[in-house]
């Protein structure tokens, strides 16, 4: 089964399970035994469906709904409610779900309005186990698609990732594996429920264990150091809120005692800044761990719990993926050097099974049996794999060199005049690209000069690295993850 506690409070035989925490958003709580009777109510009327939206705000009824549809076997769809109307109606017309699974309070935008709408309710389920099961199917195999999840959107349209069950439960073990995850563990979860890291591994990881989730409804720092205090064993956050939490440590005592008691931080979804870690580092003595993944692959690299901290790598490849470094003309870089750039390619039972409606676009993501990421990379010998960027948006090809944009990013946040920076390529008739940064000052009314800043990148890196272009900007446009969209940047 896919949630082995659920099955066990199902057929009666889970002992004291069923009595134990599931999920907590805000002073909402539900133990197993009233979550398997809340998702099983769900699951018995939605069962058959086809497919399902979940209007994925970040509640208790989210988590329910998307439980209540792996229960039933029927493919769940999460959407984002701050996406726009026009790309609602893209993904709505794409999915092509039947009904739509909201809280009782959501207002639903007209994109949804030719879906029957089913509310999940929670309030008043008992902690009762959901007798037998019994409107309920089989548990579809493996192979069955649980989630059609969308990408970020970071570099072009969403495209919807088809994901079997298997991918999910075997991603969930190897995280388990890697991280000495157990039911034990209580996860401070602030992500929004719409992509894997918040709902695959922020909900169902803690239930496929047997643990347990605390729900901030929001990100704050302080919320974070509440819950890491009051029983929180694990924090799962992008780099947006790990910055957030070393701006705040230095003046929150509480804070740092938190994150210093947590089992584990783990960062993911984007490039943790070095300077970030470093910064929680010295203040707390926690490393905080990176693991890369992407919707399409759910997790592909974690550094190990046990293993050396070593902050801008993504760790090692997870156990049952196998992961290789691709260089332009196809030839497998088998040196690692921790100096070629290639792309990785990743294959494993983490996989989707493809984009849905794109044929084209799963065709052209494959090599083989092999999944290209368009994630470029360096390994050193010891296997450790350090991301240099996106293949598309964060190699900048200059006077002949291969510039990846994360290190001068890195850089220039090591400059106490940056808060934040983001470096791209612009066509240059010289070079075929230049270097061009993006800056937001720490203090608005007195910037560096760009000058200055080159000067520091290339006093850290190298000539060829000094960006030839600053712009300063008020803020960097991000998504709801927290990422850089680049493409914006250039209008
Ligand atoms: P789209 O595919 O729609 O352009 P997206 O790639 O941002 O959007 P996701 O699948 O949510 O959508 O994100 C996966 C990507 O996030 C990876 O391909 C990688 O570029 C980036 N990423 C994830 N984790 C890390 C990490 N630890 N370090 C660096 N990059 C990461
Ligand atoms: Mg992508």
């Amino acid at each position: 089964a896919l949630f082995p506690a659920l099955a066990a409070v199902a057929d009666g035989t889970s002992g004291d399970v069923r009595h134990r925490p599931a999920l907590c958003f805000g002073d909402r709580e539900l133990t197993y035994g009233a979550l398997a009777s809340a998702a099983g109510a769900t699951a018995e009327r939605i069962a058959g469906a086809g497919r399902v939206a979940v209007w994925a705000t970040p509640t208790l009824e989210t988590a329910v709904g998307v439980v209540a549809a792996l229960l039933a076997g029927v493919p769940a769809v999460p959407l984002n409610p701050r996406t726009g109307e026009r790309e609602l109606a893209h993904i709505a017309g794409d999915s092509a779900p039947r009904l739509v699974l909201a809280g009782p309070d959501d207002e639903l935008p007209p994109a949804l309005a030719g879906l029957e709408r089913i509310d999940v309710r929670v309030a008043g389920a008992g902690d009762e186990p959901v007798g037998g099961g019994g409107g309920l199917p089989a548990e579809p195999g493996p192979e069955a698609p649980a989630l059609i999840v969308y990408t970020s959107g970071t570099t072009g349209p969403p495209k919807g990732a088809v994901l079997p069950r298997r991918a999910i439960a075997a991603t969930l073990d190897a995280l388990a594996d890697a991280w000495a995850w157990t039911g034990d563990d209580v996860l401070v979860h602030a992500l929004p429920l719409f992509h894997v890291h918040g709902l695959i591994l922020g909900v169902l990881g803690p239930l496929r264990r047997g643990g347990s989730v605390r729900h901030l409804g929001r990100f704050s720092a302080e919320g974070v150091g509440r819950e890491l205090g009051a029983g929180g064993t694990m924090l799962f956050g992008v780099p947006t809120m790990y910055h957030r939490l070393a701006e705040a440590v230095g003046g929150d005592r509480e804070l740092t005692r938190s994150l210093a008691g947590a089992r584990l931080l783990v960062s993911g979804s984007a490039a943790l800044p070095v300077h970030d870690h470093e910064r929680l580092f010295a203040a707390t003595g926690r490393r905080v761990v990176e693991r890369y993944g992407m919707t399409e692959t759910l997790m592909n690299t974690s550094v190990r719990v046990a293993g050396e901290p070593c902050p801008g790598s993504v760790g090692l490849p997870l156990p049952g993926v196998e992961l290789r470094l691709v260089e332009e003309d196809g030839t497998e870089i088998t040196d690692l050097d921790g100096e070629t750039v290639g792309e990785i390619q990743v294959r494993g039972p983490n996989l989707f099974t493809g984009y849905l409606n794109r044929p084209d676009a799963t065709a052209a993501a494959f090599d083989g049996d092999w999944f290209r990421t368009g994630d470029m990379a360096v390994r050193a010998p010891d296997g450790q794999v350090r991301i240099v960027g996106r293949k598309a948006t964060d190699l900048i090809k200059s006077g002949g060199y291969k510039i990846g944009a994360g290190e001068i990013e890195n850089a220039l946040l090591e400059h106490p005049q940056v808060r934040e920076a983001a470096v791209t390529g612009e066509p240059d008739d010289d070079l075929g690209e230049r270097v061009v940064a993006w800056v937001v000052p720490a203090d608005p009314a007195g910037p560096p000069s760009g000058d200055e800043l080159a000067d520091h990148v290339a006093a850290q890196l190298a000539p060829h690295k000094r960006p030839r272009t600053v712009r300063f900007l008020d803020a960097l446009p991000r998504n709801d993850m927290g990422k850089i969209m680049k493409r914006a940047l250039h209008g």
